[in-house]
């Protein structure tokens, strides 16, 4: 018998449903790990978010900062509440505070369609959506937020710099590179507006730069507004796609759209020593409390944490784990009648974890170990 990897994961379940789907997201990772071996996570859970502002007036506590800096990853629920602002009346965003904090420059946005799932757009030849958007998550048109107005003008400036973008474009180009290992087309889309800014040639500029080291990777390129068109109308031609902080935030969140919205997006925020992985949803003050939270998007971000602690750690039985967990979600839905609410099913939070969690049973493969 080897010896197990132990790993320390920071927890912060957030507000709303973020603490419900991070329930589910914790018991579908301790099932990973039961079925596949090979390593052990002890999850410490921080607090933070807008209920913790309300009782302590900290939105992010030092103590859970320092935690999760010494932490292998971080998993986080959601954070933020419509009625519990800052004096400014701005929202509670301590995931965005991480960002900046851990310096996690890649916001990855995985786009993929699970069969069960009632798919949004009509598509004749049954090519599959599966692509994923990496989001520059520390500049671009949010390194200036917090800027204050004056009486009669308001401005934000995008920042692009060369240290990030080129760390940014070696991550996009290398995870295209990984996909086409994988049987995707390994094709690097730079979505921009460099016909326009400044700023957005100098990141393209980059992106042929760093291309040069990555000539097994086809390079593409595409306006922004182009690529809000053709998500729309031709979303499979997509493998992976880079741009700008403020690009990103939208085009990923029409991208969720094609494939079931929220409740179906998992995301990734990494950089060169941490990571936050977390669904892309927020709090949804509307329906939290209610049982009927679509837990899917963290269970996939925890498999997305497996995958990220597989490279780290150069253990295969965290890949296996995250494959479990995929394999698990997609035979879970694949006959499409046992569907979550914001899917226009009835399957409650708890449910949809037990079945996924059985459906993990039934398609485990033999220990390594
Ligand atoms: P934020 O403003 O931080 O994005 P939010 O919860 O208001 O937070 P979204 O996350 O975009 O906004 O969600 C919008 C709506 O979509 C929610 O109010 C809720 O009705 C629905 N929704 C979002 N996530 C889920 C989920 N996991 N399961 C079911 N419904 C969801």
């Amino acid at each position: 018998m080897t010896e197990r990897l132990e790993l320390d994961i920071a927890v912060f379940p957030g507000d709303g449903i973020g603490i419900e789907v991070t329930d589910s997201g914790l018991e579908v990772l301790a099932a990973a790990e039961r079925l596949t071996g090979g390593f052990r996570c002890k999850y410490q859970t921080l607090p933070a978010g807008a209920f913790c502002y309300r009782d302590t007036g900290e939105a992010l506590p030092k103590a859970s900062v320092a935690y999760a800096d010494k932490a292998d990853a971080i998993l986080l629920g959601a954070c933020g509440w419509p009625d519990i602002r800052y004096p400014d009346g701005t929202e509670i965003r301590p995931q965005v505070e991480l960002r900046f904090i851990f310096d996690l420059y890649a916001g990855l946005r995985p786009i993929r369609h699970y069969a069960g799932i009632p798919p949004t757009l009509v598509n004749p030849h049954g090519h599959p959506i599966d692509f994923v958007i990496i989001r520059e998550s520390t500049e671009g048109l949010f390194a200036s937020r917090g800027s204050a107005p004056n009486p009669e003008v308001a401005t934000e400036t995008l920042v692009i710099t060369r240290r990030t973008t080129e760390r940014l474009m070696r991550f996009a180009y290398g995870l295209a590179r990984q996909r086409k290992g994988q049987g995707h087309p390994g094709r690097l889309t730079c979505v921009d507006k460099s016909n326009i800014f400044s700023s957005m040639a100098f990141m393209r500029g980059i992106y042929d730069e760093v291309g040069q080291d990555f000539d097994d990777v086809e390079r593409a390129y595409l306006y922004v507004d182009a690529a809000a068109l053709n998500l729309v109308r031709q979303p499979w031609m997509f493998d992976v796609m880079v741009m700008e902080n403020m690009f990103g935030d939208i085009l990923s969140d029409l991208a969720a759209g094609l494939i079931g919205g929220m409740g179906m997006a998992p995301s990734a925020d990494i950089g060169d020593s941490h990571a936050v992985f977390q669904p892309s949803h927020g709090t949804a003050p509307d329906i939290a409390g209610k049982g009927i939270a679509n837990p899917i998007a963290m269970i996939l971000s925890g498999a997305m944490m497996c995958r990220y602690l597989a490279d780290c750690k150069s253990t295969a039985s965290l890949n296996d784990a995250a494959d479990l967990i995929e394999r698990g979600v997609a035979r879970f839905l694949e006959t499409g009648n046992r569907l979550p609410a914001d899917q226009g099913g009835h399957t409650g939070t708890e449910q949809i974890t037990e079945g996924i969690i059985a459906a993990m049973e039934t398609v485990a493969p033999p220990m390594r170990d």
